[in-house]
């Protein structure tokens, strides 16, 4: 059965983007349709970091207890050991916040907040299982989108079209927005290691290269960084990866000796932007506008961000009429420039996080730097943990 719907906004993708703004504009009085193509959201290639400035939009929304009820782990300092030798790279104790923790989080728990307190307003719909798969346009304009449900085709028009659906949207490309970038110097391989009760690792170890350790409860989630290009999923790569590992955590060696290429998940790292992020009748957010590197874990906090910012200066306009062009302007311009620095510093970032190992096995300069200058990790723990323009809901 064809579905049609006619709303004030349509928002294509329900990752923390598209949700947020979903939440924010219902809560503002903007009827709002949220287009996400899965049945739900269990997914393992995400990044599970909530900000310390994400937790103070929460408190400010009253959400702060029911996300701190959701499983969770606090991490007051991000800490790097590097061939046993520990440093802290940032900390967020001193931060301006309610809570100067970063906490991790699985992502579908997150999201699942978000969609159940978005849930509460009248004016907010969730299609799940439903893939945006076009556009429809009144000549130039855009004016809503096509999608493919569960029980067959919907037709969502709007006064706005939000693309929130993450760096390979198809309808930016629809709209005539091609991403420019920079190639990223790195890959990132995901897996998960077996855990025993009471087991730990270092969120951060290198040497030899890097992994990152998120632990899940039961079970560890691996993050392993490899130069871009140097996995093709051969048997031979897995035995250069067990030994890369068991040579940076020789803990790891036993059982990362069990995972098997099947296993090994390659996320290709991606770092670009739109130059123009909006069309007439169009924006996008999000990572659809800019793809971060995980460096840093701050996709996420942009990416709502980008949402506070869209919501505060759209929603009065969105309850009356569509938007113009030059008003989706004000969204870009808000957001482009924490967007460049931010891609700045994570391409800095890459050669020190790809440095498999100095000949001396000395620590790469950025991180001597840190190690010599503790003060700089409030520096550096105000970067990541409010991210170079932070932003409030009104
Ligand atoms: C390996 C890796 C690790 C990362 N680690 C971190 C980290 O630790 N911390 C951090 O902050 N960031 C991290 N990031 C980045 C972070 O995951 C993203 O920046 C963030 O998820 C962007 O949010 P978004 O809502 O813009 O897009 P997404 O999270 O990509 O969400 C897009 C949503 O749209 C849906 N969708 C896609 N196409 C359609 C369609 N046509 N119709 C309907 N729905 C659609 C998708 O299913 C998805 O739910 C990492 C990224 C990678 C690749």
């Amino acid at each position: 059965m064809d579905i049609s719907i006619d709303t004030e906004c349509v928002i294509a993708g329900g990752g923390p983007a598209g949700l947020m703004l979903g939440l924010l504009l219902a809560r503002a009085g903007v009827d709002v349709v949220v287009l996400e193509k899965h049945a739900d959201f269990l997914r393992d290639f995400r990044g599970d970091t909530i900000h310390p400035s994400t937790q103070d939009l929460l408190a400010e929304l009253g959400l702060l207890d029911a996300f701190l009820q959701r499983p969770h782990a606090d991490m007051p300092r991000v800490r790097l050991s590097w061939h046993g030798q520990e440093l802290t790279l940032a900390d967020f104790t001193r931060l301006p916040t309610r809570r100067k923790v970063m906490t991790f989080m699985p992502q579908w728990d997150f999201l699942d907040l978000l969609a159940d307190a978005a849930a509460r307003h009248r004016g907010f719909r969730l299609l799940r299982s439903t893939r945006a798969s076009g556009l429809i346009r009144d000549g130039d304009r855009v004016v809503g989108v096509t999608a493919d449900g569960p029980d067959g085709a919907v037709t969502v028009t709007a006064r706005l079209v939000v693309d929130a659906s993450g760096r390979d949207s198809d309808l930016r490309a629809q709209a005539g927005l091609i991403p420019v970038g920079v190639a990223a110097a790195m890959d990132v391989l995901w897996f998960r290691l077996p855990k025993a009760p009471d087991e730990h690792y270092p969120f951060v170890q290198a040497g030899a290269g890097m992994i990152i350790t998120i632990d899940r409860g039961d079970f560890f989630q691996i993050a392993h960084v490899i130069p871009a290009g140097s996995w093709t999923g051969s048997e031979q790569d897995l035995v250069g990866v067990k030994q890369r590992i068991a040579g940076i955590s020789p803990r790891m060696a036993e059982p990362v000796a069990t995972v098997s290429t099947d296993d090994v998940h390659l996320l290709r790292v991606r770092l670009e932007r739109l130059r123009h992020w909006y069309v007439d009748g169009l924006l996008c957010i999000g990572d659809a506008a800019h793809a971060m590197s995980p460096a840093g874990g701050v996709g996420i906090n942009l990416a709502i961000q980008d949402a506070v910012a869209a919501a505060r200066l759209l929603a009065p306009v969105l309850r009356e009429r569509a938007p113009r062009g030059r008003e989706l302007r004000r969204v870009q311009r808000r957001r482009m420039w924490p967007v460049r620095v931010t891609q700045r510093v994570q391409r800095m970032m890459q050669r020190p996080l790809l440095a498999t190992s100095a000949p001396d096995g000395a620590l790469p300069v950025p991180l001597r730097v840190v190690r010599d200058h503790p003060a700089l990790t409030h520096v550096t723990g105000r970067f990541i943990g409010l991210g170079a323009r932070p932003e409030r809901l009104g």
